[in-house]
């Protein structure tokens, strides 16, 4: 894509297959020339190992490997460790966030909210990190209003945070307006969209319900109509995240970040059709 930086976000896996596979996977993508491969930290410190191997891995290979650090069930010390390893390790990167409270947990840790893991970690490494945190144009679930999550949002790059990754929508508009609230609001920094392509009709919406993105109407009576039929349905689903991002980067977005699952194909597919019609 023209002047437009990408980055891919992967999961940890847990078996040798799904390594092997993720290898593959990281292998396909980097022909796209990443700005940086990001891997995402389990619900309380749950892959914490897995999501350090994985980024060690992709950081010998001579990419930029971005953990993601998240405060639920994290202490103070825990994190104190995790950032001295990544420094030593060189990485530059991170994408913070609070996380979810695991079911059957009461303690949040020493951290509530993202803008405090975001602060603790300025204040034990100053500038070493590039800092992305998350914002929801649709909204975070929890939010008590549209106003509040912007509010909140504010203080996390007010705290330190250099950037920002969305949540994923398929309603452009509500992606466009955040922009413009954020901007009134006094935020400058960038606010990448996360993008995310359909794989898989029943997952998304599952997923969809817990994070608060919205399937529009249209596309979910569309994507429900495909019924088993997974290949017409993953057609379709990237011929609709194409043209997203598509009109994304006509209105000039700088970046685009990309849910992968750990899987090249449509995302691969989705880039090569937004290359074509820039012609
Ligand atoms: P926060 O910014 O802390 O906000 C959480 C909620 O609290 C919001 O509703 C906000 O408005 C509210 N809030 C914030 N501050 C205050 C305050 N002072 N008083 C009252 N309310 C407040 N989850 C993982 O577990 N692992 C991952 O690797 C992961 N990666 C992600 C990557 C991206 C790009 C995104 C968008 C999300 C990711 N998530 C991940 C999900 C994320 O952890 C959840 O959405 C979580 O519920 C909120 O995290 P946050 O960092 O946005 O939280």
């Amino acid at each position: 894509m023209k002047n437009t930086e990408l980055s891919f976000e992967f999961f940890p896996p847990k078996t040798a297959d799904g390594i092997a596979n993720l290898r593959e996977t990281r292998q396909k993508l980097s022909v796209f020339k990443p700005e940086f491969f990001s891997v995402t930290f389990g619900a309380g410190g749950s892959t914490r190992d897995r999501t350090m191997e994985t980024v060690f891995e992709i950081q010998d290979e001579g990419y930029q490997a971005a953990p993601h650090i998240s405060c639920i069930s994290s202490s103070k010390a825990e994190i104190s460790a995790l950032l001295k390893a990544y420094q030593d390790k060189a990485i530059k990167r991170l994408v913070v966030l609070r996380g979810d409270v695991p079911s059957g947990e009461v303690s949040t840790g020493d951290f509530k909210y993202a803008v405090d893991l975001v602060s603790f970690i300025r204040q034990e490494t100053g500038d070493w990190f590039h800092i992305e945190v998350a914002a929801y144009p649709e909204f975070h679930p929890e939010a008590l209003s549209a106003a509040k999550d912007i509010d909140h949002f504010k203080r996390k790059v007010d705290a330190g945070a250099n950037s920002a990754i969305t949540q994923y929508f398929y309603n452009v508009d509500a992606y466009f307006q955040f922009l413009d609230s954020c901007y009134k609001a006094g935020i400058r920094t960038a606010i990448v969209p996360g993008i995310m392509p359909i794989y898989n009709y029943t997952q998304l919406a599952r997923f969809s319900g817990i994070c608060g993105a919205e399937i529009p109407r249209w596309l979910r009576l569309r994507l429900e109509a495909y019924g088993d039929d997974l290949a017409s349905l993953r057609a379709f689903g990237t011929d609709v995240v194409s043209e997203l991002c598509e009109k994304l980067l006509l209105a000039g977005v700088p970046s685009l970040h990309f849910y992968t699952l750990n899987q090249a194909d449509i995302i691969t597919k989705i880039i090569n059709n937004v290359n074509a019609s820039q012609g």
